[in-house]
């Protein structure tokens, strides 16, 4: 008998309140059954932050941060010597050559530029790299959903670190929701690590993603949820907004080859009417929908559904393009994962770099709206920092300005977030990262971030 339907998960706006370094939801608060486990928990928590106090710094009351320079995520030139005021998770305001009010906390980044902290809008905390299928089949066949999600939220603490302090997570690869869990982990702060916006599972019809190949008699597990028909299609939203999904991923398409007019083509996942059930029943729930497609084909299908975002691209013509700003519909290229796996991979997928490389250049041209994404977890999370995506952008042609508007204003825009994330500015929330150098001289300075504060709270500071 179902008396109520509690939602699994918040939403992503923090509601917390603080005990210590350890926020808390103040539903969690007030059980009094549970209370005495949760002191046992709090004092553990406690125990274990002290000797790891350097990441946790939590202050009562005003905070001031005396920026050196200040890139706010939408003037077009820096700020010089800005004073950013912090309070309860907010930025409160922020002048040029103010000064700090009695009684706040001065943080001297006056060494320092000062950024919103990173957006990564193309990322999987419970993949390990996949450079082969071997990779791949390894992970689902021969770890556990709990050892993956230990592993996830590790990678959401480096991103994190890395001065990514939101990330759009575009599915867990087999792992069901455990996406959501980490993301409720965090949310709680009961572990640190980067805002997740969850898409669970993601989508594709029957024998169109791993795990293929292997005998018959086995029934193996699937790297997504496998989706059939119209109707199969509107449940699988349901199915998956219901267990805290805040996008929608589904495959647009498979098997990439350059034919002779020299495009990239691909096959087609779903057909037209199946996809653009996806896309409605998201879209009447309140939720966006991101479409892997790397070949024109799957960009045009992905199109016709009426899709809010575009991953990878590297087909993209200039007809697409056009398109695709026609319809307002958000690119993410992710270029970091296909230099990196390209090598290891062979095949097309050299060539496919340099196809993406051209409608890059022409899509900055033509100006189509581009998120920061990296796909990161598609390469290891330990052996790249996914910042090194904002240099392929300027290596593609984009200003540093450009780039980092990219993983700031535009990504939160896209998040439908505009007034609450990606620039730093009065009333949002505070997401303030800090690096030593110049990157807008050199934007490789972005790789090296020294200073992160998520929702006002200190997470790491290398200037003091
Ligand atoms: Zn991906």
């Amino acid at each position: 008998m179902i008396l109520e339907l509690p939602a699994r998960v918040a939403s992503n706006t923090p509601s917390v309140a603080y005990i210590g370094d350890i926020a808390y939801s103040p539903a969690e608060t007030v059980k009094e059954a549970y209370m005495s486990r949760r002191f046992a928990f709090v004092a553990l928590i406690a125990l274990a932050l002290v000797c790891c106090s350097t990441l946790y710094a939590q202050a009562p009351g005003q905070i001031a941060i005396r920026a050196g320079k200040l890139i706010d995520g939408k003037s077009d030139q820096p700020i010089s010597n800005a004073l950013i005021l912090v309070e309860a998770g907010k930025i409160v305001s922020v002048t040029p050559g103010g000064t700090a009010p009695a009684g706040a906390q001065v943080i001297d980044l006056s060494q320092a530029t000062v950024l919103p902290g990173f957006m990564d809008m193309h990322t999987h905390i419970l993949l390990q790299g996949d450079v082969t299928a071997a990779d791949y089949d390894e992970q689902l066949l021969k770890q556990s959903i709990p050892y993956r999600a230990i592993l996830a939220a590790r990678n959401a603490h480096i991103a994190l670190d890395h001065g990514f302090t939101t990330i759009r997570d575009l599915e867990t690869e087999g792992a069901m929701y455990a996406d959501v869990d980490v993301k409720m982990a965090i949310q709680r702060g009961e572990v640190p690590g980067a805002r997740i916006f969850a898409s669970t599972r993601a989508m594709a019809p029957t024998g169109m993603y791993p795990l293929l190949g292997y005998s018959w008699e086995l029934n193996m597990p699937h790297g997504v949820q496998v989706v059939d028909g119209v109707d199969g299609a509107r449940l699988a939203v349901r199915d998956q907004i219901a267990h805290g999904a805040d996008w929608i991923k589904y495959y647009s398409d498979r098997a990439y080859f350059f034919a002779p007019d020299g495009v990239l083509h691909s096959h087609v996942n779903f057909t037209d009417d199946e996809a653009r059930a996806i896309v409605e029943e998201a879209h009447r729930l309140g939720h966006k929908v991101a479409a892997h497609s790397i070949g024109s084909d799957g960009i045009a299908a992905s199109l016709r559904a009426g899709v809010d975002s575009i991953e990878h691209g590297d087909g993209f013509t200039p007809a697409l393009l056009d398109q695709a700003i026609k319809q307002g519909a958000y690119w993410c290229p992710t270029i970091t994962v296909g230099a990196y796996v390209a090598p290891g991979r062979g095949g097309n997928w050299k060539p496919m770099v340099e196809s993406e490389k051209k409608a890059f250049q022409e899509g900055v041209r033509k100006g189509v709206k581009i998120v920061f994404g990296t796909d990161v977890g598609g390469f290891p999370w330990t052996e790249l920092n996914q910042a090194r995506e904002f240099k392929y952008y300027v290596d593609y042609g984009m200003t540093p300005m450009q780039a980092i508007r990219t993983a700031t204003s535009t990504s939160a825009e896209m998040l439908g977030w505009s007034d609450r994330l990606g620039t730093i500015e009065a009333g949002k929330i505070a997401d303030i990262v800090g690096v030593g150098g110049d990157p807008l001289a050199h934007i490789e300075e972005l790789e090296n971030v020294r200073f992160v504060m998520k929702d006002g709270v200190i997470y790491k500071n290398g200037f003091k």
